[in-house]
């Protein structure tokens, strides 16, 4: 994922990328066909709740009856339900090109890969011996200074759980081009806070992570007492790291992570690891200036290499490459993963079927391939066409919007509508697909296929350095059921994924496609003009192009919501952090405004007449409200919490339709109800 920008996704399905749902039968080998559910759906509903009371319950109250979460997942949703399908749909494209006689180069890779994946007993039999070359020259270390080299072939292996991550960016001053970039990673617990809150849960969950540790180390072969010892290093060289990263509101802040530097200044900054030999084992193109992220990170970094014995950075070392690939081993060591980080963290009850796991791996890995297949057949020429229509339609509904703004100068006006006109809007798939030919992979070697395809990755992404953005790439696979807006690209990104029933549903008609994938486009356009993306000019250049005035009245407006949204309860006595939702929050509501003006547009010549007693307003808001019916487990709210920059499903509606009187108007809703802010409290941004 690029940074140091985050990328605004519409769910958290995209973070939590394997979410999946139910055991289902095998899908016919022949011809796989993705099942139908209508976009509305009245039996999700649950007329008996007063929609004025509780519009999410009245929308979705029948969905989350008839759907409780399976058991081998930590949520379950519209969005994860139609993700399931997709994994259904695409296990029968893998089993027919792992099958299959005449295979393209295409087929050959997906189809060996996923072969290799399902070969359990092989996996089995390996056990984690694809590690013991890395493990020896861990062991091997012979001072804290040959440490650089090692560390570089580690991250290029496995990533950033190795200490920091690193790779290219866009250049903040100047997006047309690609620059290297450091930043913070090297934990084990999904985020810095695990490591430095004091409340109870957070003390257990830091003694439950010793216990996965300390059991990781007994299956590498370590006695339980050297174990215990172990598993104590890591929780406390990772507490040390933890507490030099900044917190994820700080990462809202693009100007926080933004210090370039010449490459050779890394010396002053961290002097214990050798740069030169770093760059040079990963072979990156020659260059001369680095953005480091996060300086405080790098200077805690060359503190502990001074300060932690040699022993201990193997030891450290040594966990992450096991924790790190342990889903792609022997099932001693994947079951451990899974105990841990999806059934003690997030709540899952069982582990996903194999299968499900190594078509969402094929998908992970090799995106792009398995991609083409798929968008070939669900990805019609008249739904690109229809969807880009919805686009346009929303856009000249953003410009509207901005035209008419009562808060805004005419000067940031006419700056906001010449970013507007520059967004790219991507729809489907990548015009140009990646290829992947220089990755081998083997139908009897899937630890090897995993390694592979993450240096494939790793390399592609070292040698952007020093070359123009590529406009045209994608940053998620095209079956991805989710969306994105970047705002150093300033592209939306709606792959064909998310652009199936129950979301965008083509036999329905506007009022709920345009509630629910009209309100999804609203929200990522919204994210080019949010606290973060409004930092960002139209060539997603970080520049000011707002006046003070109006900076002021949009800190004002935003704080609107973020106030609102901090009242909400997630799972016990832990509130929405406001702050870290805030962008996402404020995209909710202006997508569905947007939608809103969107849809009277594109309908306005229509005589609409109610359906099974819904008024066309009431079903654009049902429709709109029907995206995102789900379940959720405490322990996953509660995981998200800290991680998610969405707020609960729930709120996502409620939290919007409060600030709509289109909507208390729809439901002939008093004022004083739920589902209705009064006028001086209504929120209102763009
Ligand atoms: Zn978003």
């Amino acid at each position: 994922m690029r940074n140091p920008v985050p990328v605004l996704a519409f769910t958290s399905l995209l973070l939590a990328v394997l979410a999946a749902g139910q055991n289902q039968a095998a899908p016919s080998a022949e011809q796989p066909t993705m099942p139908y559910t209508p976009s509305l759906d009245l039996n999700s509903m649950d007329k008996s709740v007063d929609p004025c009371v509780d519009f999410y319950q009245y929308s979705c109250g029948g969905w989350q009856k008839a759907n409780p979460i399976p058991a081998d997942q930590t949520s379950w949703s519209v969005y994860a339900k139609l993700y399931q399908d997709n994994l259904t749909f695409l296990r029968a494209i893998l089993e027919q090109a792992s099958a299959g006689a005449e295979r393209t180069s295409v087929t050959q890779k997906i189809g060996d890969f996923y072969a290799a994946c399902m070969d359990e007993s092989t996996v089995e039999k390996r056990g984690w011996s694809a590690l013991q070359p890395d493990l020896d020259a861990i062991t091997s270390l012979r001072s804290v200074k040959q440490i650089t080299p090692l560390l570089a072939r580690l991250q290029f292996a496995y990533g950033e759980k190795v200490l920091f991550s690193q790779g290219s960016t866009q250049d903040p001053d100047d997006s047309e081009l690609e620059i290297a970039e450091l930043d913070q990673g090297g934990l084990g617990l999904p985020d810095r806070d695990y490591y430095v809150k004091e409340d109870a849960k957070s003390k257990e969950i830091r003694q439950r992570y010793l216990e996965h540790v300390e059991r990781v180390f007994e299956l590498m072969g370590q006695n339980q007492e050297t174990a215990k010892k172990s598993a104590q290093t890591i929780l406390r060289m990772e507490t040390a790291l933890a507490k030099g990263q900044l917190t994820r509101v700080e990462r809202r802040d693009p100007y926080q992570l933004q210090h370039k530097m010449k490459a050779t200044d890394l010396n002053h900054v961290a002097p214990n690891l050798d740069w030169r030999a770093y760059y040079k084992e990963l072979e990156y193109p020659s260059f001369e200036v680095v953005n480091l992220a996060t300086p405080d990170y790098f200077r805690t970094v060359n503190r502990q290499l001074a300060s932690e014995p040699l022993a201990n950075w193997k030891t450290y070392l040594a966990f992450h490459v096991v924790d790190s690939f342990s889903p792609y081993l022997a099932s001693s060591f994947a079951d451990e993963n899974f105990a841990f980080y999806r059934k003690y963290l997030r709540g899952a009850k069982e582990q996903q079927p194999r299968w499900k796991r190594c078509v969402q791996y094929a998908d992970h890995q090799l995106g792009e391939a398995l991609g083409q297949v798929y968008v070939e057949k669900v990805f019609s020429p008249e739904l690109k066409a229809s969807t880009l229509e919805m686009v346009r339609r929303i856009e000249d509904a953003m410009g509207e919007r901005i035209r008419e703004l009562d808060w805004m100068s005419p000067e940031t006006k006419q700056q906001a509508l010449t970013k507007l006109a520059g967004i790219r809007n991507k729809i489907g798939y990548p015009d140009k697909w990646r290829d992947y030919s220089s990755v081998t992979i083997l139908p009897t070697d899937f630890a090897g296929n995993v390694r592979r395809a993450n240096e494939f990755e790793r390399r592609r992404d070292i040698n952007k350095v020093g070359k123009p953005v590529d406009h045209g790439e994608w940053q998620i696979s095209p079956p991805t059921v989710d969306a994105y807006y970047d705002p150093q690209m300033n592209d939306i990104n709606f792959p064909a994924g998310v652009l199936q029933p129950p979301l965008y549903d083509a036999k329905l008609d506007d009022a709920p496609n345009y509630g629910d994938t009209g309100g999804t486009i609203g929200h990522e356009l919204t994210h080019g003009f949010d606290d973060e993306g409004s930092q960002f000019d139209a060539n997603g250049n970080l520049k000011n192009w707002w006046t003070k005035e109006d900076r002021a009245k949009f800190d004002a407006r935003t704080q609107c919501v973020e106030d609102q949204y901090a009242q909400y309860v997630v799972v016990d006595d832990i509130h929405i952090n406001s702050k870290l939702t805030l962008d996402e929050d404020v995209a909710d509501l202006g997508g569905e405004i947007l939608a809103y003006i969107a849809w009277q547009g594109a309908t306005k010549d229509k005589q609409l007449a109610p359906v099974d007693g819904l008024t066309p307003d009431q079903r654009f808001f049902v429709g709109f409200a029907q995206w995102a019916c789900a379940n959720e487990r405490p322990e996953e709210l509660r995981m998200r919490a800290v991680t998610d920059e969405h707020s609960p499903a729930k709120y996502r509606i409620n939290g919007v339709i409060k600030n709509m009187p289109e909507f208390s108007q729809a439901f002939s809703c008093r004022s004083g109800q739920a589902m209705v802010n009064s006028p001086e409290k209504v929120c209102k941004v763009w």
